[in-house]
């Protein structure tokens, strides 16, 4: 079992030639890796990255087999990639990229075999590439990627579904720990689609937001941030740092400045053994991906801060893909309060069963979330007669 849980069910390699505007070929390596398939198709996202190489590829493919175990998904898990600068190629040349890359891994693709989503550096239009390539040969297939655009076949509330999740955990975890959300001050570095719709959602509950920080720097108030004006600062493309009359802090000050919860919402790794000690928050809400080394969660879990772990704070993401998916399979739309009121029944389902464990075993949140999902894949592989 140990073996089947450790390697991947699948690893596709494939060229992808581009003609660019220029006359010439570039070739590209994209990958797609199928991790675990035991509870339902693979799902996981695409990047187009320089470094998105077969081992990061095989890393996160593998993290979203946990992660839509935990939240009870009937999926399994996967993820692909291009190693590529998208920001090297022109609109034409990325459509060309995408549909040739599609076109290559479209025989290990379907609805009920593995449906891709966007990961960074790709987006809804990539995404309706992804699905028009598709169908081209397969008939109309909308349910073959999620992450598309609401014009065609994306769902309401999908776009918000990874930041608002975030806040579902959290209000989660304040019931579970009783502790008063409004009385709580709460720092977010990263201000794209999930710091942006953290805060909004936070902002929108009364919670004071003291802090927020983009690749542009940070800025601080401790009586809260005007949330709406960040927000139409950056969707005009610029940064929390024009928001005026305000004290501007580093992304360095921002991580280890006063609040009580700290949500980590952009890069891997931001927290090390180097920053850790000088963390003031009591509790950290992982939205991004492995925001904190190895080491550095130990050290906050023996100070006895609460990590709220990634699986399962930004499980709002792949859990607005599945409600996209069905959607798609059943051709039915869903009312946005719908979407809403579905995602926080499961994000507040899988937080309970997470601290149930971490109660009774106990451990911490993290060893929980994975102690849940590789039960639930080992159960249904032995099902299968995998092992
Ligand atoms: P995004 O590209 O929309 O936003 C990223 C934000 O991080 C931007 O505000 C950017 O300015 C900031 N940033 C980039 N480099 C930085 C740096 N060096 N220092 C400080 N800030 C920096 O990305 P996103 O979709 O919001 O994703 C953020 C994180 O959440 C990633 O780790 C991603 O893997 C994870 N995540 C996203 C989703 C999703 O649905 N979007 C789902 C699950 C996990």
């Amino acid at each position: 079992m140990y073996e089947v849980l450790e390697t991947s069910y699948r690893e596709v390699r494939v060229q992808v030639p581009v003609h660019r505007d220029d006359g010439s070929v570039s070739v590209f390596h994209g990958y797609r890796v199928q991790h675990n398939g035991a509870r339902g198709p693979y799902k996981g996202g695409i990047r187009y990255h320089p470094e998105a190489d077969i081992d990061e590829v095989r890393a996160l493919a593998q993290l979203m087999t946990w992660k839509t175990a935990l939240l009870d998904l009937p999926f399994g898990g996967a993820k692909g990639g291009i190693q590529v600068d998208p920001a090297r190629l022109s609109a034409r040349e990325l459509e060309a990229l995408t549909r040739r890359f599609t076109m290559s891994i479209s025989h290990v693709l379907g609805p009920f075999r593995d449906i891709p989503a966007p990961d960074m550096n790709t987006n809804a239009q990539v995404m309706a590439w992804i699905m028009d390539a598709y169908s081209a040969g397969h008939g109309y297939t909308p349910a073959i990627v999620t992450g598309k655009p609401l014009a065609f076949g994306g769902a309401a509330g999908r776009e918000q579904a990874t930041g608002r999740g975030v806040v579902y955990v959290l209000l989660a975890a304040a019931r579970r720990w009783g502790l008063e959300l409004a009385d709580l001050s709460v720092a977010i570095q990263g201000f794209g689609n999930v710091g942006s719709w953290t805060a909004i959602t936070l902002d929108e509950l009364g919670v004071k937001v003291v802090a927020v920080a983009d690749i542009g720097g940070g800025v601080r108030n401790d009586h809260g941030i005007d949330v709406p004006k960040a927000v139409s600062v950056v969707r005009a493309g610029g940064s929390v740092v024009e928001l005026g009359d305000i004290e501007q802090v580093t992304n360095a000050e921002l991580l280890t400045g006063p609040c009580d919860v700290l949500i980590p919402a952009a890069l891997g790794s931001v927290i090390d053994e180097d920053n850790v000690g000088d963390v003031q928050a009591s509790i950290v809400v992982e939205a991004a991906n492995h925001p904190l080394t190895p080491l550095a969660d130990r050290i906050l879990e023996d100070r006895g801060v609460r990590v709220i772990p990634d699986v399962l704070a930004n499980g709002g993401g792949v859990t607005g893909s599945y409600f996209e998916w069905t959607q798609n399979i059943q051709q039915f739309s869903w009312k946005e309060s719908r979407f809403n009121s579905e995602l926080d029944g499961r994000l507040r389902q899988a937080f309970e069963a997470t601290a149930d464990f971490a109660d009774q075993h106990d451990t911490t949140m993290r060893k929980a979330a994975y102690g849940i999902a590789i039960q639930r894949v080992a159960e249904a592989a032995r099902l299968r007669g995998y092992a």
